[in-house]
């Protein structure tokens, strides 16, 4: 029985969190015809709303800021904190990869790390890091490049943001609590910048300037872009997504079949600026319990 899919692709994707856009990303490079399916109205997943940073020994990003990292010491660090079901090889291909890794994404997208001067969790342990850069996290993202995709972007945690709304780095966060030289400058500026993003101000009160989690999906998101990966999400019935998924089953067995999709348009589903994604955005800040402080 010959079945009729609507849509034939190499690659299925499921979910837009950083796992899914890197991997997509990856096969379109590899001349893949890709699609995510996104099952919620916004995406980014939970990647989008975190800090984004990522724990890669021996970057070049450390070397650059003067650190020699030793690979043998990464890996005796992971070693001890890792289940002793977990087998070396899977540990040593983590940590020989990571750099790669890292070089690829800076290669091959506009997201760019820096390594910090944060120390390893553990760092008494043997081959822990005390003075860190085995941490990176990721620089600000201009989100005008997204255009309207940036209104269907996850918002990033409430505790990420300041006031709210302001996106915020982890050094703007370290200024604003140390009350380093020049913070007040640098604030009134940021809140001007973010009031004056005229027109968009009337029409979403996300922030333009990504950081953290939003900075590292948004350019993701806009690699994928820029590569006209044939990429799409489109948010559908669970049906949909299951059908989607054995077409690219079938899709790998037939390659010569395959068919392309104009990506942008699915991608903005449902369309930008709806109620529905404005209610959306705005239940989730409503959600978290306020804190209660009490004088000792
Ligand atoms: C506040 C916060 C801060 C964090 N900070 C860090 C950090 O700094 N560093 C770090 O390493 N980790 C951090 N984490 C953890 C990290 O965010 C997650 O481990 C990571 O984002 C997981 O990425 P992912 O791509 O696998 O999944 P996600 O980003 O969650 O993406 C999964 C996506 O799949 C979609 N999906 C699920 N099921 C389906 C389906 N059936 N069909 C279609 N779509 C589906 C979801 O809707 C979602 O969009 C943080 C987490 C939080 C909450």
């Amino acid at each position: 029985m010959s079945i009729n899919w609507d849509k034939e692709v190499d690659v299925l994707v499921v979910g837009s969190g950083a796992g899914g856009l890197f991997s997509a990303l990856v096969a379109a490079k590899n001349h893949a015809d890709v699609l995510i399916v996104e099952k919620d109205r916004l995406w980014g997943g939970t990647s989008a709303t975190s800090g984004g940073g990522i724990w890669i020994p021996g970057s070049d990003q450390a070397k650059a800021a003067g650190f020699e990292d030793n690979l043998d010491d990464a890996f005796k660090y992971v070693r001890a904190l890792s289940a002793d079901n977990v087998p070396d090889e899977n540990i040593r291909a983590f940590v020989d990869n990571a750099a790669p890794m890292l070089r690829w994404l800076t290669e091959n997208t506009p997201v760019r790390y820096a390594a910090m001067p944060y120390p390893d969790y553990h760092a008494e342990n043997p081959g822990g890091s005390a003075i860190g850069f085995r941490t990176h996290l990721p620089d600000t993202f201009d989100g005008k490049l997204l255009g309207d995709t940036l209104r269907t972007q996850r918002l990033p945690s409430p505790a990420a943001s300041l006031f709210g709304f302001l996106q915020w780095t982890f050094a703007e966060t370290y200024e604003l609590l140390y009350r380093t030289k020049g913070w007040f400058t640098h604030l009134c500026i940021n809140m001007a910048r973010y009031a004056f993003d005229w027109p968009f101000r009337f029409t979403s009160k996300k922030d333009r300037r990504l950081t953290l989690g939003n900075a590292l999906t948004g350019g993701l998101r806009h690699a994928l872009t820029k590569r006209t990966c044939r990429c799409g999400c489109r948010p559908r019935s669970r049906n949909w997504c299951a059908k989607a998924m054995r077409s690219s089953v079938s899709s790998w067995k037939r390659r010569a079949s395959l068919t392309a999709f104009a990506p942008a348009r699915a991608w903005c589903w449902p369309p930008a600026g709806s109620t529905r994604i404005r209610r959306c955005a705005t239940a989730i800040p409503r959600s978290i319990p306020r804190p209660r402080f009490r004088a000792a």
